[in-house]
Formats: structure tokens, sequence, C-alpha cells
């Protein structure tokens, strides 16, 4: 779960990659980072904290260069520390490299240790250390070998960006689980997790880049190859349900559109007879919108987000995240007094936040509180990069339907199917990574990978 931003060809290049990670911030908001080149030097400056926070016009203005990658990170391995953050540069016999990571690999832990065991010393514990470790000691020349050598052997999801001296090369896994794009801007090029970074700077979507590719841009231009093994396509479906934002574009289609039309399908599969459809804001709106759009019932926003909070769940501890429901929203008495209630909202995650809001809901005058969640209950961890409890925290991995409506204290409840959201989703010819909701984890995992996933509930006693 983090956001990464590359740009090459432009004398600004710094100043633009920090606008695009602003722009890319909902990905993760623990540290940001940028690292650039003037095709001599790498430069960098990494913190704890905000984009914005971190990046003044003198930071930036020792940024010097027309290339720059740029990463934000929320923390999926490793823990949350300042060494831990990214853009990663190190010296190594053939020159400095810089990285950004988004996704998580799962063999990680087993290739640190036979690294270990051979003389390396770990900086940090990322698990793209591990990358660079395998990069500098790969025996090839080029580096674009050197970087193919090291990812023929980790496994997981990765969409990274290199930049070295002279070029920026971006890699995407064989099944393309975590998206990257493809851009380009007044004379040069952009590569991004999202697009909606690519609005920002006036830069224009070219396309995804594909699972499997190798974009190389160097001051000739650029170069595409396959170097991987083919591997069945399984891009991340919870992109779509949540994590990216709305008006990103990915696989050809607006996020936006395709959780209304999750919305939409929500409504014909769990109807509800209700006065009025709100949304838990933001995440749920455009399937709010979608659901009232189908059912023909008003659509309202009863719930009203303060935007000066950071999202609840990224915030990595506890006692922030019992305060967090209850600064983030509140409900309008106006709209729901009296009245019988639809609550949509993308997923539930342990319940926390949707037992918080139906109590405020309730308080504020409504009736009657249904929840309807437009994706299928989140029932397994995710260990390709987006953060979510152990399997024991997750309220649909240990309850069933009822037992889930009576902890939350609604009148009803209702998920999207498994099938509703393949239906809604593009059809790419390629396959998707639905693993926390099916369990069906599409790279295996090396069993001490499934114990290195960060809690959610950093110091909370396990059972
Ligand atoms: P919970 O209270 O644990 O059930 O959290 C549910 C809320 O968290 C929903 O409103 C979701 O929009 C949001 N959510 C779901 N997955 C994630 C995630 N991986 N990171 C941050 N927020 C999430």
């Amino acid at each position: 779960m983090c956001g990464i931003f590359g740009i090459m060809g432009h004398p600004e290049a710094a100043n633009l990659t920090y606008l695009g990670l602003y722009a890319l911030q909902h990905r993760g908001q623990e540290s940001a980072g940028i690292a650039s080149s003037d095709g001599e030097v790498i430069t960098f400056h990494k913190e704890m904290g905000l984009v914005a926070d971190i990046f003044s016009e003198d930071v930036l203005s020792r940024l010097p260069g027309h290339m720059a990658i740029g990463h934000v990170r929320y923390s999926t391995t490793g823990s949350s520390e300042l060494k831990n953050a990214q853009p990663f540069v190190v010296d190594f016999e053939s020159g400095s490299i810089a990285v950004a990571h988004n996704g998580n690999l799962v063999n990680a832990h087993t290739l640190k240790q036979e690294l270990e065991v051979g003389g390396s010393i770990f900086q940090s514990t990322m698990d793209t250390e591990v990358i660079v470790h395998l990069i500098a000691r790969s025996r090839r020349e080029r580096i674009e070998e050197r970087i193919v050598d090291a990812l023929t052997q980790v496994r997981g999801a990765y969409s990274l960006l290199f930049l070295t001296r002279d070029k920026l090369i971006a890699v995407r896994d064989p099944h393309g689980i975590r998206p990257l794009a493809l851009g380009k801007i007044k004379g040069g090029y952009v590569v991004c997790s999202e697009s909606c970074a690519l609005d920002l700077i006036d830069g224009e979507l070219v396309r995804d880049v594909e699972p499997g590719e190798m974009v190389v841009i160097g001051e000739r231009g650029l170069t595409s190859a396959h170097p991987f093994f083919p591997a069945p396509p399984h891009f991340c479906v919870f992109e779509y349900v949540y994590f990216a934002r709305p008006d990103s574009i990915m696989g050809g289609v607006t996020v936006y559109e395709v959780r209304k039309r999750l919305g939409r399908r929500l409504a014909k599969e769990r109807p509800a007879e209700a006065d009025i459809i709100i949304p838990v804001p933001d995440s749920g709106v455009p399937a709010a919108i979608g659901y009232s759009e189908a059912s023909g019932i008003p659509f309202e926003m009863g719930l009203i987000r303060n935007h000066y909070v950071g999202r609840t769940f990224i915030e990595p501890q506890q006692s922030i995240r019992h305060f967090g429901v209850k600064i983030k929203l509140n409900a309008v008495r106006g709209v729901v007094k009296g009245k019988r209630v639809v609550v949509v909202d993308d997923s539930i995650v342990r319940g926390t936040t949707g037992r918080k809001i139906i109590k405020m809901i309730r308080a504020a005058g409504a009736r009657e509180v249904h929840v309807r969640i437009s994706s299928p209950p989140t029932s397994f961890p995710c260990y390709y990069g987006i953060d979510t409890p152990h399997r024991r925290d997750l309220i649909a991995a240990t309850h069933s339907l009822d037992e889930i409506n009576t902890y939350l204290t609604s009148d009803s409840l209702g998920y999207l199917s498994l099938d509703g959201l393949h239906a809604c989703v593009p059809k790419m010819e390629k396959g998707y990574c639905d693993s926390c909701f099916s369990g069906s984890y599409p790279v295996p995992l090396d069993v001490q990978e499934t114990e290195e996933q960060l809690p959610l509930f950093r110091g909370s006693v396990r059972v």
C-alpha cells in the first residue's frame, strides 16, 4: 500500500514528483521521499510524515535534475521508521540506484536469510531492500539485466521504479497485482501508481504498464520488454473497491464508474425498503449513488466527513483508531431523523467503523438502519501490499452474516456477491486477485511471510 511516481525528461522533475505524490497521498501517509538525478549524481530527501509537510521550496531546490522518482508509504512489511522510508538509495559497483516499491514480496524473508548467511548486511526491515541486494550481487553487466536477474528470484507483488544516473526503469510483476500507469508530459514520460497523478501535472495517460513489462526510459526515449516468464494476470480487485482514487483510470475504466456499477448491482442483489440512501464518505459515495440510481431511493449526504483527519485505518496506533470514527464523521440530524436509512460502504474489515456509524445515525434519530456493502465479506488477509489485519481480526472470517449484523446493531446487512463484483469490474481478458474475498492466493506464500505481515493492531493482544 504505497504510491510511486517517476518522471523523465522535465527540467522541474522534483517539483512535478512532489505534485504527483500529493495526488497519491491516499496510498500512504507514513513517509514520503523523492530522489532526483541530473544525469551525473542522484540526490534524495525523505522523511516521516505527509508530502506537504516534508517538501518545502528549499528542500525541492536541493533536488536538481530532469529525472526523479518519489514514494509515499504506508507499511505492510517493515516497521514504521525513517530507515524504512523510500526511495531506497544505494551505491554499488556500477553506480548509484534509487528504488521505489509498491507491493509486497512473499519470499522476502527466506531470501533475506539466505543473503545474510552469504554476508549481506541489511539497513532496513523492508522487503524492497532484498531486491537491492540481489541487484548488487548479480553478475550481469547492464543494470536492466541485473534488475531482471534480481526480480526472477523474488515472488509477490511489485510495481517498481528504479532511478539510475541516466535512466528511469519501471517494472510490474508478471501477475500485475499492483497498478502502474504510463503517461506522457511535454518533453518526457511519467510512470505512476494511478492516473490521477498525471491529471494534476497536465500529463496524458498512455496506458497501464503491462503485467511482467519492463519499461526503460533513457535519454534516447522509451523501450519496453517482457523479460519474465508469462503468468496469469491477477490485478488487485480491491483497488477498484476501495483503494484507488475514484478519478483514476485503471484497466481503461474510471474507478468511479466501477464503484457506481458495484452500487447498482448491490441494489439488485440486496434491495432494502428505505427512505434514503446515504454513503459512508468518501469511500462509499460512488456505490451509494449507484444504489440510489438502481433502487430509485433518494441519495442524501447523511454523514459528513471532516477532511482534516487522515484515514482512520491508516494511523498506526490503536488509540488513534478508536477516536478515529468520531473525529472523522458526523451524522446530519435533519437528513436522517425519522427515516429508514440505507448506509452504503465499500467494505467491512473489523467492523468497528460500521458499529460506531450506526450508533451515530440512530442517535441522530434514524428509524431503521440497513447496511449494504459494495464488496463481498473481507474474510482473508492480503499478502500482496494492502494493509489488512490478521485473519482472526477480520470480522467476516470469524462471524456469520447474522452475527455481524448483530454486532453492527443494524436492522439488516447485505454484501455484494463475488460473482456480482466480477461482473462489475472491467473484463480485461485479465484475471483478478480477489484473495481478500475468496482466500485464493495467486502467488503461493512462504509460511514465514504470513507471520511477517504487520498486524494492523500493533501492540494488540494476540489470541
Ligand atoms: P473497519 O472499521 O475495520 O470495519 O473498517 C472499515 C472501513 O475501513 C471501511 O469504511 C473501509 O472503507 C475502510 N477500509 C477497508 N480496507 C481498508 C484498508 N486496507 N485500509 C484503509 N481503510 C480500509
